[in-house]
């Protein structure tokens, strides 16, 4: 090893991105150490108590404010899997459509110098794909079938979603709490067990890394390491040759800007794929707080052309989040309106509509230290969200529902902040993920997602995770996937 480094690599955050680098990586021979802010809790320890998950797996819930007064809540994971670990495991491959915007956003090319493409990342989600076991989920509970005759009437239709699931899924519906079967695949009971058992990938938890150490060498700034304080307080200094940031879209971007790093785009063009749950009260029970949580789609609005957003059905939140965000077109419920639309839990079924939007966020820490969401939603984007909110409406009214509530909108799908782009004026890092600002420094996790896509990100952020993997490795000069 080079320059006293202890590790080939040091990864921050274990989720889609870091799981999947720090396996791939470990799996390839090299010494890497993967360090994760959160616990390390696994199938034994799920329970479907909302509250202590939140506690236990959630980083807490961020807001930032809308025009208008309103507000938008930033969900994501803090543990060991990151955000898979609490994620409903819905696999797409993102449209080729969505990639194109890419190279318009940053000039992203393949090694080829051709516009990237979704051909560029299709060897990368095959082996996805293949390592978690992606299949179809056809077993529809039947709040799926009642939500469905609500689409046909309207002239839409619902399919199986892709989900890395196995088949052990007892379709408990606790995704968001941990899967307790392990049937739900996350990058804790794949990629990061598999390179501690046969590859001795370190593994430190409880590890909040604070920033990148940056030295020049040659002319140029290099990563050395990075410091971090771990569970009792203490902080401690790693060096290694590379370092990999992958701590989340909205973690990411603020590490980069403590560790120094000056590029005026880091933090900006952040995108929300905004979404909110459209609930309908049934007659009967629709138990939709029992089924795999997200079974189906509808893409018939996917393209920007087409209205631009994707409907899932069909869900309800666990009980404390349904009861804390449910509102109607008078706004939150409270008192006996809270109570009445409560006594009929059972009774609702849930559509989740989904967004395109056009990379209006930011996050940026100001004087006093604190981390700032900015969110400037323009119109267009405002218009795609009351279409998907309307025609979720009504799907459900047609399906049958007496009466219709919604959600405000929430960011679980957040994208974007440190964009990967051949332009160094436009983009944080190149294409193969390496900060054009610092080098052996990478970012390989949804932040770097130049435009935001269609679909859930999970995969794409994992098959960019493998590709940067693979770079990596042939750098540090070892076999790719040995
Ligand atoms: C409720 C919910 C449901 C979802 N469902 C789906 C779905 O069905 N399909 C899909 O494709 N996507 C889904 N997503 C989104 C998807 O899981 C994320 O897009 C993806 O996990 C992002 O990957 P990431 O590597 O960027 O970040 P994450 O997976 O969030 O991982 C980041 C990790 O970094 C750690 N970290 C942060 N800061 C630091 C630090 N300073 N030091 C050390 N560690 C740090 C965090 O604790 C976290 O573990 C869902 C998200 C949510 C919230």
């Amino acid at each position: 090893m080079s320059g006293g480094a202890e590790f080939d690599a040091i990864v921050v955050g274990s989720g889609a991105g870091g799981g999947v680098v720090a396996g791939e990586l470990a799996q390839c021979g090299l010494r890497v150490l993967l360090l994760e802010a959160g616990r390390h809790l696994k199938a034994d320890d799920f329970r479907r108590w909302e509250v202590k998950a939140n506690h236990d797996l959630f980083a807490p819930t961020r807001f930032a404010p809308l025009a208008g007064g309103d507000v938008i809540a930033f969900l994501g994971g803090r543990c060991v899997g990151g955000t898979t670990t609490i994620n409903t495991k819905v696999a797409l491959r993102a449209h080729e459509e969505d990639i194109a915007k890419w190279h318009a956003a940053t000039g992203l090319t393949n090694d080829e110098g051709e516009a990237f493409s979704r051909a560029d990342l299709d060897p990368y989600y095959d082996r996805v794909e293949k390592l978690l076991g992606v299949r179809e989920r056809s077993d529809w509970g039947p709040c799926v079938h009642t939500v469905q005759a609500g689409f046909r009437a309207l002239g839409a239709e619902l399919e199986p979603v892709m989900s890395y699931t196995d088949p052990n899924c007892m379709n408990y519906g606790s995704c968001l709490q941990g899967c307790p079967t392990g049937a739900g695949k996350s990058t804790m009971n794949t990629y990061i067990a598999w390179a501690q058992e046969r590859a001795g990938l370190e593994l430190r938890t409880q590890a909040q890394v604070e920033r990148v150490l940056v030295e020049p060498r040659g002319g140029r700034l290099h990563a050395a390491g990075v410091e971090y304080i771990d569970a009792a307080g203490e902080r401690h200094q790693v060096r290694a040759r590379v370092v990999v940031a992958a701590a989340g879209a909205l973690a990411t971007p603020p590490l980069l800007r403590r560790s120094g790093l000056a590029h005026p785009a880091i933090g900006r063009h952040i995108g929300l794929h905004p979404a909110r749950l459209v609930y309908g009260l049934f007659d009967t029970p629709q138990d939709s707080h029992r089924v795999y949580p997200i079974s189906a789609h509808c893409m018939k609005f996917q393209r920007d052309a087409d209205g631009g957003f994707v409907l899932e059905a069909s869900t309800v939140m666990d009980p404390v989040a349904f009861a804390t965000t449910i509102r109607d077109a008078d706004g939150p419920l409270w008192g006996d309106r809270l109570v009445e639309a409560l006594r009929g839990y059972r009774r609702f079924a849930g559509v989740l509509a989904m967004v395109n939007d056009d990379n209006h966020a930011s996050i940026a820490i100001d004087a006093d230290g604190a981390e700032r969401i900015a969110v400037d939603l323009q119109p267009p984007e405002l218009a795609r969200i009351d279409a998907a909110q309307r025609f979720a409406r009504d799907a459900l009214a047609a399906a049958g529902a007496r009466r219709i509530y919604h959600t405000g909108l929430f960011s679980t799908h957040t994208q974007g902040g440190c964009r990967m782009g051949d332009d160094p004026a436009r983009a944080v890092v190149d294409r193969n993920g390496e900060s054009h600002e610092v080098r052996g420094l990478f970012v390989a996790d949804a932040s770097l997602v130049p435009r935001t896509m269609s679909v859930n990100p999970s995969l794409t952020v994992m098959a960019l995770a493998t590709r940067i993997a693979e770079h990596l490795a042939l750098r540090l000069e070892q076999p790719a996937h040995a």
